[in-house]
């Protein structure tokens, strides 16, 4: 049978109970035939150069990464640094969540007959499988997800290092093979991730642990399944953040440009592709079920309150004014869909939401 990496994804913090977590899962994993364990320090905190990101530019094959994101933050997190793959189907879910899947979907996730950004670009056949180790408290559902996995993996006839479809459009590898304004995406450095096969069998290794620092970091990632290429968020963001490629595709060009704390273009977004991973708000956190605006939508249309955009737009003006820049209110970078609205000042409603959205209510 071939081997799969698990890949843990320790927590920022150094939290001890986090810690302690992590360290069970990987006893229990280094005895499970056919996996290989890594452990690199939070995926979001990893720089493209990291050698915790070096390291998983490196697999090719199948990959499982247990982090403390949603899963799909973490999914996008990966394709963002050359870590791309086709998005694996896990059983664990959030068990809180699993109730409302049906009800109420972002207009964005039902909308048909949009293209995506993820429908024109070539994916390896490889599998990603991203699980958020807070779905569940224990530790023996992530080891019998992870079994069921590699069974699954070793059934399917995909050929590890192939594409889907052939060979992909020699234009649209381009922005693979000679990325222009991009200074996340690299040309994958295959790495030895197993050790040789003795008398035709795997055999147990120990994790391999990358422990080199990784400083906290604060950026959009873009979920390209969602993303229409709009352009929405280039023209919203003031910071330089956005940028595009060399196939016209928008990309996070310079990540560290962002504001720390500050989630405004993922009130932009009009199909909710933009994801801060460590926002406090699920919805902008990269969960499945809630909006970017979340609750602050619904407050909105309870007290005819500012919208997500004004809201955006504040706080916009916030980390303009931070850097001794002139607020631009709604005048600068606003989509069309709201051509009326005006920078009209603050009125007590507009303190209370601003209020509960400080609380993150
Ligand atoms: S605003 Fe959203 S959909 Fe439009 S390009 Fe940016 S990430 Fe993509
Ligand atoms: S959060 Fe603010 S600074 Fe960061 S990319 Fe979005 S608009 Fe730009």
């Amino acid at each position: 049978m071939a081997r799969i990496t698990v890949v843990i994804s320790q927590g920022q913090s150094a939290n001890p109970v986090k810690r302690k977590f992590e360290e069970d899962l990987v006893a229990a994993l280094i005895g499970e035939r056919n996996v290989e364990v890594t452990v690199v320090p939070h995926l979001y905190d990893l720089s493209v150069d990291h050698t915790g990101m070096l390291c998983l530019q490196g697999i090719t094959g199948d990959m499982i990464v247990l982090s403390w994101l949603y899963a799909r933050a973490a999914h996008w997190t990966l394709d963002r640094n050359g870590i791309r793959g086709q998005i694996g189907t896990t059983m664990l879910d959030y068990e809180q969540e699993t109730d409302d899947d049906e009800e109420e979907k972002p207009e964005s996730e039902t909308a048909e007959g949009k293209e995506r950004v993820v429908d024109s670009r070539p994916l390896p056949k490889r599998k990603i499988y991203t699980l958020d180790l807070r779905v569940r408290n224990t530790v023996q559902p992530f080891v019998d997800e992870v079994r069921r996995i590699v069974r699954e993996a070793n059934t399917s006839t995909v050929n590890l290092l192939g594409w889907i479809g052939g060979q992909p459009q020699a234009e649209s590898l381009e922005r693979f093979v000679n990325p222009t304004r991009d200074v996340a995406v690299v040309s994958p450095t295959p790495l030895p991730t197993a050790a040789p096969p003795v008398n035709g069998e795997p055999v147990a290794t120990t994790p391999i642990r990358i422990t080199d620092d990784a400083a906290r970091r604060w950026y959009p990632v873009i979920d390209f399944s969602r993303c229409t290429n709009c352009m929405e968020c280039i023209d919203f963001c003031l910071f330089g953040v956005y940028g595009v490629d060399k196939a016209d595709t928008i990309l996070v060009e310079q990540p560290d440009n962002c504001r720390k704390g500050c989630p405004a273009c993922s009130r932009v977004c009009p199909e909710n592709a933009i994801i801060f991973p460590q926002h406090k708000s699920p919805g902008i956190a990269g969960s499945e079920n809630e909006s970017a605006g979340g609750l602050k939508i619904d407050l909105s249309k309870l007290f005819g309150a500012p919208d997500s955009l004004e809201l955006a737009a504040r706080e916009r003006d916030v980390e303009l004014v931070a850097v001794g820049r002139d607020a631009v209110g709604m005048s600068v970078g606003i989509p069309k869909r709201q051509p009326d609205k005006d920078n009209r000042p603050k009125d007590e409603l507009d303190s209370l939401i601003d209020a509960l959205d400080q609380m993150e209510l």
